[in-house]
């Protein structure tokens, strides 16, 4: 199906009718790592910055919880507790944790949210420009696995069942804080609004007397950019376009397939539409793993997801 079949489908009647007294603006700050963008439109500027400020803080106090990169996350402090039994946990913690390993078990662990081990190996592959060991990838693989990881809801607590594990949320959780930051804005009463960290992007409704927000996605190949048009909805992208290590002339990518332990070697780039954040991020990264004929049947099994998959070779 073509990205504009897909819109119209999409899209509702356009929105001419009210919103002549809205103004754009747009913030950007870094969060997880990444440049976050809030593009939005309000009555003033000054209900504009309070409503982007709320929505910031909210993608901070996400990134504290979910990050793998501070020793102090919430996440962190949960791994430094491997092994010892049911640790409590905030809401998002779980809620993300409960997607995740979902997918895992859609996906028969091709997503999967204890892969962090193997992808601190691929980060240092990065820095030195090496490959990793064959002894140290069957060391780290044998600190993954997301059948360890039980969660108990009705005492909002987690356990992870072996010393040595290192949860991972990278590739939903960016997905997750654009949703939960669009709600913010929402909440502050800038409902037209969009929210992008890196290769995560959702839309709430569509600008003043416009359809819907216009979304180029960029490929290797002109031909391939992806035009969308798109009101309350969620694109994720993943690929290696940013984030590899070359190594003898092969490509590896940040993605890891958790089987092997080796990062992704195929070049494509995966875009997933959907209605939330937190479907498209995981999806996009789990049907990079698994492939285009794996990878669409898994997303058959979500309502409203379309799958743009395109190679990154020119
Ligand atoms: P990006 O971070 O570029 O937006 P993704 O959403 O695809 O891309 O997430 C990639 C991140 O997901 C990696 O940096 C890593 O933290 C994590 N990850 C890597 N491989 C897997 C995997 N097989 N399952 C779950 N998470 C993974
Ligand atoms: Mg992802």
């Amino acid at each position: 199906m073509t990205a504009l079949a897909f819109a119209a489908g999409l899209l509702g009647r356009c929105d001419t009718a009210a919103g002549n007294d809205l103004q754009r603006f747009q913030y950007t700050e870094v969060h997880m790592g990444m440049q976050a963008r809030i593009v939005l439109y309000a009555p003033s500027e000054s209900a504009a910055l309070e409503a982007a400020r709320a929505a910031f803080r909210r993608i901070g106090s996400l990134d504290a919880a979910l990050s793998d990169y501070r020793p102090t996350s919430e996440l962190m402090r949960l791994c430094a507790r491997a092994g010892e039994g049911p640790v409590r946990v905030s809401g998002d913690l779980m809620r993300v944790l409960r997607r995740s390993l979902e997918l895992a078990r859609r996906t028969d662990g091709a997503f999967d949210p204890t892969c962090g081990p193997v992808v601190e190996l691929w980060r240092r592959a990065r820095r030195e420009g090496r490959l990793p060991s064959t002894e140290a990838v069957r060391e780290a693989l044998g600190r993954t696995g997301w059948t360890r990881v039980t969660l108990y809801p009705e005492r909002s607590a987690v356990s992870l069942s072996s010393r040595g594990m290192k949860l991972d949320l990278g590739g939903i959780a960016k997905g997750y804080a654009c949703d939960a930051a669009l709600r913010e804005l929402l909440r502050c009463g800038t409902p037209r609004a969009l929210v992008e960290i890196g290769g995560d992007l959702v839309v709430g409704s569509a600008p003043p007397g416009r359809a819907g927000w216009s979304i180029v996605i960029p490929s290797a190949r002109r031909q391939d950019d992806l035009y969308l048009c798109l009101t309350d909805a969620a694109v994720s992208t993943s690929g290696d376009t940013e984030q590899y290590v070359e190594i003898d002339g092969k490509r590896y990518s940040h993605i890891v397939d958790p089987r092997t332990g080796i990062g992704l070697t195929t070049r494509v780039a995966v875009s997933v539409i959907a209605r939330r954040g937190e479907i498209s991020d995981g999806l996009s990264t789990a049907i990079s793993v698994l492939g285009a004929v794996r990878g669409r049947a898994l997303a058959a099994r979500y309502p409203e997801v379309q799958v743009y998959i395109r190679s990154q070779t020119d």
